[in-house]
């Protein structure tokens, strides 16, 4: 028995686990700066594990890992022959992690993304952005995957071509944007005007995805459910983004250099900034309060953070059983058989 996306929906909020590009190249399989899935090909047991590891940790999804993994992309880096292989594999491997799910089998979601050639001033562009999609959907379709995440667009059209394509293909589709630091998309669409279009031209799920943390997220996710009659989905990086630096890519580490080879802490240098899973847990149950149906983590998630946020609302993930519980801790426990030497020298730990 394995319900389909929108059957889990209507039946509650769905966990989606997401970030695979910085949790790969945190674990050394993937190089910082162009950012392309060759893991796919490269290592695959090391992309099984971390599908594993998100879905353990409460994602209802394995989300296929082709971010960036596009014909432009693999143009630049001058693989254009690896491309339908790389997409191919990343889906079979996906579908491979999902089954092993012990009480319901995953589902699989094909990834489209923001193709970074698209210009609203040229028409080519519009032509080459529908082509690179079209290829790409086909692919997943062919490999059998459940629906389509189109996500981090902060165009308007861009994501509006990607809808059309997925239904063309008859498969499900969630679109979600990465909302820049301007706090519009660079058509000037705001992001709830573009969510409701989309909506209502026939995506199961509009939303947020990636590029803000809560904190600079939850407000637009606020102003989406209050237009949008649909599915709502949210999946924020684990970074406290600010009001003054609303996204990750210009987020200062409190004023400190700190060694960092480039301006910016963005991509390899954010650790100080996370967030802990408990504010992100309070974020997840704020979202779901307010009914975003469709709830994650994005750049820069663990999976223990994503099974804070799953166990926030009201999940029991497959790895509950490793949640936090202190209490045989042998400074901090309360278990009467610890040792009271240890317990008494806790604050001077
Ligand atoms: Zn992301």
């Amino acid at each position: 028995m394995k319900r389909s996306l929108e059957e889990r929906l209507k039946d509650g909020t769905v966990i989606v686990g997401e970030g695979y590009l910085f949790e790969l190249e945190r674990r050394g399989y993937l190089q910082a700066g162009s950012f392309v899935p060759e893991v796919a090909l490269d290592n695959p047991e090391a992309l099984k594990q971390a599908y594993r590891d998100y879905m353990y940790a409460g994602s209802d999804v394995v989300l296929a890992f082709t971010y960036n993994a596009h014909r432009e992309k693999m143009r630049i880096i001058g693989k254009e022959d690896l491309l339908e292989p790389l997409n191919r594999n990343a889906v079979r491997l996906a579908k491979e992690v999902s089954k092993e799910h012990p009480s319901e089998e995953a589902l699989v979601a094909g990834n489209i993304s923001n193709t970074n050639i698209f210009d609203p001033e040229d028409p080519e562009s519009k032509t080459k952005v529908r082509g690179i999609f079209a290829e790409m959907i086909k692919w997943c379709k062919e490999e059998g995957v459940d629906f389509i995440n189109g996500e981090t667009f902060y165009y308007h059209e861009e994501a509006q071509i990607a809808l059309e394509e997925i239904l063309k293909q008859d498969l499900p589709a969630v679109i979600t944007f990465g909302l820049m630091g301007e706090n519009v998309l660079r058509d000037g669409y705001t992001v709830e005007e573009s969510c409701k279009i989309l909506s209502e031209s026939g995506a199961l799920v509009v939303g947020m995805n990636c590029f803000r943390g809560p904190e600079t997220m939850q407000p637009y996710l606020a102003d989406i459910r209050n237009n949008v009659d649909g599915y709502v989905g949210g999946l924020p990086i684990p970074y406290r983004t600010t009001e003054e630096n609303p996204t990750f890519f210009n987020l200062p580490d409190g004023g400190c250099s700190c060694h960092l080879p480039l301006e910016t802490t963005f991509p390899t240098a954010l650790d100080p900034l996370y967030h802990n899973r408990y504010e992100l847990a309070a974020w997840a149950k704020e979202a779901n309060d307010i009914g975003i149906n469709y709830i994650g983590l994005c750049c820069g998630a663990s999976p223990a953070m994503l099974r804070s946020v799953a166990e926030a609302v009201g999940v029991k993930t497959v790895n509950s059983k490793y949640s936090p519980d202190m209490e045989k801790h042998f400074l901090f426990g309360t278990d009467k058989t610890l040792q009271e030497h240890n317990q008494s020298y806790r604050l001077k730990a």
